[in-house]
């Protein structure tokens, strides 16, 4: 029983991680957002690119949906619903997924000053990896999940 309570506890601490890596990602796509407005490469702001429009298009789409997620599972937990920890799994398995990926591209567009200390991305990346171990690994929430639907 005593293991049973304390396992639930941790459907609050998968959404925890969750939105942090949504808080941080979201501040690595607002640095990207500033620094494709103001770095210029063959004459003209890289943002002015379709390719790097096509990422910061995606980056804010996958944050959204993952963000919307992460509510829904938040819901569900306050509401007490059966289904509630697979709901904080798979939002904590998104939302780190999609976090990590949105703060590497938006290194990616911040170039080789992406890769260093002072421009503050790379650190945001390296915060946003281990989201994606801490608080059960993202193969344990596929576990959690699969579980659930085949029981
Ligand atoms: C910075 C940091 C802070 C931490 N803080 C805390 C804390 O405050 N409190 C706390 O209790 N713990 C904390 N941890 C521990 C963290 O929760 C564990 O590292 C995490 O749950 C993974 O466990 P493990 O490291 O033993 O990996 P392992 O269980 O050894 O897993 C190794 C690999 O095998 C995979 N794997 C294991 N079992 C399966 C399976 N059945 N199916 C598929 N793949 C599987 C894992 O996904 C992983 O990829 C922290 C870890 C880090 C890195």
């Amino acid at each position: 029983m005593g293991f049973r309570i304390a396992m639930a506890g941790l459907d609050g601490g998968r959404l925890n991680i969750g939105a942090c890596s949504l808080g941080d990602a979201q501040a690595a796509l607002d640095m990207a957002l500033a620094y494709s407005a103001e770095r210029k490469a063959f004459g003209k702001e890289i943002g002015q690119f379709q390719a790097i429009q096509f990422k910061l298009a995606d980056m804010a789409t996958e944050l959204e949906a993952a963000r919307l997620m992460l509510y829904s599972a938040a819901a569900k937990l306050d509401a007490k619903t059966g289904d509630a920890s697979k709901a904080c799994a798979m939002a904590k398995r998104f939302s780190t997924d999609t976090g990590f990926n949105v703060a590497n591209e938006a290194l990616q567009i911040h170039g080789g000053y992406g890769y260093l200390a002072e421009y503050g991305v790379e650190k945001i990346v390296r915060d946003l990896r281990v989201h994606q171990i801490l608080e059960g690994t993202n193969e344990i929430m596929r576990v959690i999940i699969a579980r659930q639907l085949t029981a």
